[in-house]
This record gives structure tokens, C-alpha cells and sequence, in this order.
């Protein structure tokens, strides 16, 4: 059992991903390259990612900071790189696999949330 944040994920078949709950989805049919991103709880609440995100996705939480998966676009139609992976200083940001979203569904994401067209 991996422990992330408050989320508790089981991997008891090889070659599956694990999600929150009792799911479990092929490896091959996910697009681990294109999922919203989560914040673990090895954070030590340094301040520096919240400033960093365009789409004001980062909060603290009631123990760390927190990603409003709604908000989060992992940075698609503001930076080539997620912000927030780039300045965190003990790695602790990785995909989130129970918010998994193409990189069409980041780029939807961004014109609901700033009222731009894709360019
Ligand atoms: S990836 Fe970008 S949009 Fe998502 S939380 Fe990090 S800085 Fe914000
Ligand atoms: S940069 Fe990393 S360690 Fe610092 S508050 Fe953000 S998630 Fe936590």
C-alpha cells in the first residue's frame, strides 16, 4: 500500500495502475503523461509553489498545501512545465492517478477557467 496525502492507493496486480478506491485500470490504456497533479505529504510547507500557479490551483490545506483539481491545467496554455514541479524543493509533486485528463481536456480546462481561445 502507497500512502499519498490522504489518500490510501492499493497495487495488488503488476502491471495495473492504482486509484483511489477499488478500480483498477489497465496500465496500457492510461496516458500517464497527461494527468492533473497532486500534492503528497512529504510537503513541508514552504510557500514557494502557491505564488508560482497561473490558474491560483494551490492552497494550504489544513496540514499542507493542496491542488484544487479543477483549477489545475498543468500550467497547459500558460508555461511548456508544470510551475509548481519546477520550484518545489522536495520533489513532492507528482501525477495524480485519480484525476487523469488528456492534454485536450487540460487545454478545455483553460479556456473555461480564463476566457481564452486555445491559440
Ligand atoms: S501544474 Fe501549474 S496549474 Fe497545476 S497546480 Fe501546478 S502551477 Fe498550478
Ligand atoms: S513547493 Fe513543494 S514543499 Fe513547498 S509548499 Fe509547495 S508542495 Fe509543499
Amino acid at each position: 500500500m502507497r500512502v499519498f496525502g490522504h489518500a490510501y492507493l492499493c497495487d495488488p496486480y503488476p502491471g495495473t495502475v492504482p486509484i483511489v478506491g477499488h478500480h483498477f485500470l489497465d496500465g496500457p490504456k492510461v496516458d500517464r503523461s497527461a494527468m492533473a497533479i497532486m500534492i503528497t505529504d512529504e510537503c513541508i510547507n514552504c510557500d514557494v509553489c502557491e505564488p508560482e500557479c497561473p490558474n491560483e490551483a494551490i492552497s494550504q490545506g489544513a496540514e499542507i498545501y493542496e491542488i484544487d483539481p479543477n483549477k489545475c491545467t498543468e500550467c497547459v496554455g500558460h508555461y511548456d512545465e508544470p510551475q509548481c514541479v519546477q520550484v518545489c524543493p522536495v520533489d513532492c509533486i507528482p501525477k495524480d492517478p485519480a484525476h487523469v485528463e488528456s492534454e485536450e481536456m487540460l487545454w478545455v480546462k483553460y479556456e473555461k477557467l480564463t476566457g481564452n481561445k486555445r491559440p
